[in-house]
């Protein structure tokens, strides 16, 4: 069966989180959107874990929402329990455990490392060990791991190592998947030999339970059952599981996609940031390097010069959030304004969120709003133009109408982003 599955986000107990998300507010929202597996997500927070035994159910072999458990499975919500770690050179991972007996006995290795496991803002804990040894005790208790948004500066793997083995050492062949993260979609990472026979995941990494920033990326999969055993079994490349699309922001969308000044976001491209040494030339402030500029880094440091697709892979659909179509289609500044939200739950009346931007036909959308319904037809028709983001500003998305505006759209934003104080003979 197909199972959209979002499994990385957070609890309150992670730092900077809403304080709104709750597993029964997580199984509420997922089921707007069309989910139907997530992450239990900071699993090794004490308090956090308490909360989850108390919603979550183990029944057939699947972990569902308690409340759930007279539904049809179809309606259920599932979840796999999963954590974010940061290791040293505060690079991100992911992982995931079989059981709560599993995430403890891993737990009791690793908290001599961690000075916040326990504590409030530890739902993301610290721990003060190499990524490589990190990788051995999960492997040693039976835990898989990944790094996470494996391309964004500061916590991404690839922001201070050109290569997994160089990051994960002996092990390195035990990862099975990585995190792509917002700024990059399957085609960025799909030129980094390495990457060969590793599964990519695309995640939400949500802050809130917000029907707009979870499953805001997700990866469809084709699974027998929607637990952890299915799960590792995808990993493993088992021909009845299997990914069967990654969904998520255009990378344009992401903020660190391009490279970009921290201070004015000015955008550069890597040559040109190269040559002024990363020094913005409209306001002295520093340059950071996108996500693109860094893997096509990564792939020519590994070799693949020409930058070719080392592999086939399953699609990549884009996806921008309804609410954020709302947004747009009646010129609200805040998305969420009450027009937003209200327009946000007549189109999620009767059909799930994905439902309404993938497959819903236009003169069902166009019952419920008209303008709004205009928007999201011209979203599916791919007449979506990005002012790209960089050094921490999400990019913004245009919608037009046809090929034409597209085409004039995308060359005002081409103009709008071409740095403007130049050392005109540098460039
Ligand atoms: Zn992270
Ligand atoms: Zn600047």
């Amino acid at each position: 069966m197909k199972y959209n599955t979002d499994l990385h986000y957070h609890s309150p107990y992670a730092a900077a989180c809403s304080k709104d998300i709750s597993i029964p507010v997580l199984a509420k929202e997922s089921k707007i959107k069309g989910l139907n597996i997530l992450t239990t997500a900071d699993s090794l927070h004490p308090i956090w874990q308490k909360h989850i035994k108390e919603h979550v159910i183990e029944k057939n072999e699947r972990l569902i929402f308690k409340e759930d458990k007279n539904l049809p499975e179809e309606k259920q919500t599932n979840f796999i329990l999963g954590c974010e770690v940061e290791s040293t050179k505060r690079v991100h991972h992911l992982l995931y455990f079989r059981d709560f007996e599993t995430l403890n006995k891993f737990k009791k290795e690793i908290l001599p490392f961690s000075q916040d496991m326990e504590k409030y803002g530890g739902g993301r804990p610290r721990i003060s060990l190499e990524p490589d040894k990190l990788l051995d005790i999960a492997i040693e208790n039976d835990v898989l791991l990944g790094p996470a948004h494996v391309f964004t500066p500061y916590f991404g793997i690839y922001s201070h190592y050109d290569t997994l083995k160089e990051a994960y050492g002996r092990n390195y062949k035990k990862i099975k998947f990585i995190e792509l993260g917002l700024s990059a979609d399957t085609k960025t990472a799909n030129t980094i030999p390495e990457l060969k026979d590793i599964k990519f995941f695309s995640f939400s990494d949500s802050h809130s339970p917000k029907s707009f920033r979870i499953g805001r990326e997700y990866v469809s999969m084709e699974l027998e059952k929607p637990n952890y055993n299915s799960l590792e079994k995808l990993l493993n490349n088992h021909k009845k599981n299997y990914i069967l699309e990654n969904v998520g922001y255009n990378p344009y969308e992401g903020k660190y996609n391009s490279s970009a000044c921290k201070k004015c976001a000015q955008i550069y491209t890597l040559e040109q940031a190269e040559v002024i040494n990363w020094k913005c030339q409209v306001c002295k402030g520093t340059i950071k390097k996108g996500v693109t500029d860094r893997a096509k880094e990564i792939s020519i440091i590994q070799g693949n010069k020409n930058l070719k697709e080392i592999t086939k892979r399953p699609n990549y659909r884009y996806l921008i959030p309804l609410a954020q179509v709302i947004q747009i289609a009646i010129n609200q500044k805040n998305i969420l304004h009450k027009t937003v939200l209200e327009k946000y739950d007549e189109f999620t009346k009767n059909h799930t969120e994905i439902q309404i931007m993938q497959e819903v036909s236009k003169e069902e959308l166009e019952k419920i709003d008209k303008n709004i319904a205009r928007y999201i037809i011209a979203f599916r028709k791919d007449f979506v133009v990005f002012r790209p983001g960089g050094a921490g500003h999400y990019g913004v998305p245009y919608i037009c109408f046809s090929k034409e505006e597209k085409i004039k759209k995308e060359k005002e934003i081409q103009e709008e982003i071409k740095v403007k104080v130049l050392q005109k003979k540098l460039f």
